[in-house]
């Protein structure tokens, strides 16, 4: 029964998008719906959600932000307003035409983000260096008309929040960008146990519109990358098409210095691939809906359920506690909740009962242990604990086996093709550089790391001297 149940999940190994496919619908994440790229967040991809969103929410508000709440719709002639941000926008953009029978005047979109409906909002609200800065966010949804689609990491409408914020100097801006990709930095790290590099994105890669763009790269199981987060810093770009002034302490009229961060469920396709295995999803506890599921063993028999029911009560106070007392055969449910990759299992049946104790099982290394039942909260949350901080210990070392230097072009392309992954490679900071090598390797610039390293005295590609080291991979 166990081996045909497992079967049902296409192995990592054989075919990693199928595995990916299977475990996000069979684990009951999504659904596709009828329109190509949308999915329909089912409620345990959502539970999902709401805990990552509720982990990032309160680290906003911690940081000074307020939440809003902007409109769906963005007029063209908005839009149109700041020249590099609509250029790269345009190809992705959905244009509502039509209120009823009626052709509109203007076209709508259906915002992709929403740096100019807060750019005409901050212009009629800011006038003086009193009213800065202004730390706003929204929680919403968004559409990107995108090419090719997989369920979190690249739909056409998509969850997320952008926080938007003006402030009085370049300065200020700059350290909000910083602060804001370190809180995503955080969230990953420590609330999802995914590894992330911080650094910079290229000229050819920053945010349309952008003096310069931060981001969280992180690195999936079959060595391909994710951009997790990005942080813009904006410069005044946005402000001059708007005409966000304010009257500064000396009373002079300035352009506001305005930033933008955006964080999305595509973070949920990253958890998946990072720490899932054959078996499905492995989801970290301090995200995970239920972090322990109580599986009652010969629950027929006199007492068993009242027991199982009672330990879930005790649970209950500290942590994320299920109980399944459904007619299904024990096997049959510890197959079902390892795929959904809830981080515990504990199981309890009558001679459990009679002997004071309980059986716990671990969703990451499958270890099953006896415990007492007396000081069980302790002993869980404890494990739990272990779980979280090995996930993230497991996902360093494999980003660590996956990264490779590269010292010239030829080397990139064989490290490259024999070994998936980061490749640390030195670059001039010439674009047809990079270009050059996303053409010949498929791979693109991740970033410029906080963190530099001198790995190399010249650029991978055209062996120029160069200064810079650079994350390069093939990327989702
Ligand atoms: P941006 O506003 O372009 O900087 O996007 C912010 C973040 O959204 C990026 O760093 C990605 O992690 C994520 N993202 C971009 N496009 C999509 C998409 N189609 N679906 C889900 N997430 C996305
Ligand atoms: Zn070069």
């Amino acid at each position: 029964m166990k081996k045909e149940f497992v079967q049902e999940i296409t192995g990592m190994n054989d075919d990693f998008a199928q595995w990916y496919t299977d475990v996000v619908t069979k684990a009951e994440l999504v659904d596709y719906s009828s329109v190509r790229g949308s999915m329909i967040i089912r409620p345990y991809g959502y539970a999902l959600w709401e805990n990552i969103k509720s982990e990032l929410d309160k680290r906003i508000k911690e940081t000074g932000h307020e939440n809003v709440y902007m409109p769906l719709f963005i007029p063209e002639s908005l839009l149109q307003k700041e020249k590099d941000h609509i250029e790269g926008f345009a190809p992705e953009v959905a244009w509502v035409t039509h209120g009823g029978d009626e052709k509109l005047t203007e076209r709508l979109c259906v915002r992709p983000t929403s740096e100019v409906l807060f750019g005409e909002h901050f212009k009629n609200i800011i006038h003086s260096y009193r009213d800065l800065p202004k730390l706003y966010n929204q929680w919403a949804n968004v559409v990107r008309w995108e090419k090719t689609t997989r369920p979190f990491l690249r739909t056409l409408e998509f969850l997320w929040q952008e926080g938007h914020t003006c402030h009085e100097t370049d300065e200020d801006a700059h350290e909000e960008t910083v602060k804001m990709l370190k809180v995503y930095a955080e969230i990953c790290e420590k609330v999802l146990a995914i590894p992330v590099i911080m650094g910079q994105k290229t000229e050819k890669e920053k945010f349309a519109g952008a003096k310069y763009t931060y981001t969280i790269e992180s690195l999936m199981h079959d060595g391909k990358a994710l951009q997790s987060g990005t942080s813009h810093h904006l410069g005044d770009g946005f402000a001059k098409a708007f005409g966000i002034q304010f009257l500064d302490r000396e009373g002079k009229q300035q352009y506001v210095q305005q930033t933008s961060w955006g964080f999305t469920t595509r973070i949920i396709g990253a958890m998946i691939m990072v720490h899932g295995d054959d078996r499905g999803l492995v989801v970290p506890p301090m995200v995970a809906p239920t972090q322990l599921m109580i599986v009652p063993i010969a629950q027929h028999k006199e007492g068993v359920l009242d027991y199982a029911y009672d330990l879930k009560n005790r649970l209950s106070k500290s942590i994320r506690v299920g109980i399944d007392a459904s007619d299904k055969k024990p096997g049959w449910k510890f197959n079902e909740y390892e795929m959904k990759g809830i981080p515990l299992r504990l199981e309890v049946g009558p001679r459990d009962i009679e002997q004071g104790q309980v059986i716990l099982a671990r969703r990451d290394t499958g270890e099953k242990i006896t415990v007492p039942v007396e000081g069980i909260e302790e002993k869980v949350r404890s494990i739990l604990l272990d779980i979280q901080e090995s996930l993230l210990q497991k996902a360093k070392d494999h980003r660590e086996e996956k990264t490779s230097i590269a010292q010239n072009l030829l080397e990139f392309k064989e490290t490259i093709t024999q070994h998936a992954g980061f490749i640390k490679a030195m670059w001039c900071g010439d674009q047809a550089c990079e270009d050059q090598i996303k053409e010949e390797t498929g791979a693109t610039s991740r970033c410029m790391p906080f963190e530099q390293e001198k790995v190399g005295e010249s650029c991978v590609c055209c062996g120029k001297e160069a200064e810079q080291l650079v994350y390069w991979a093939k990327a989702y």
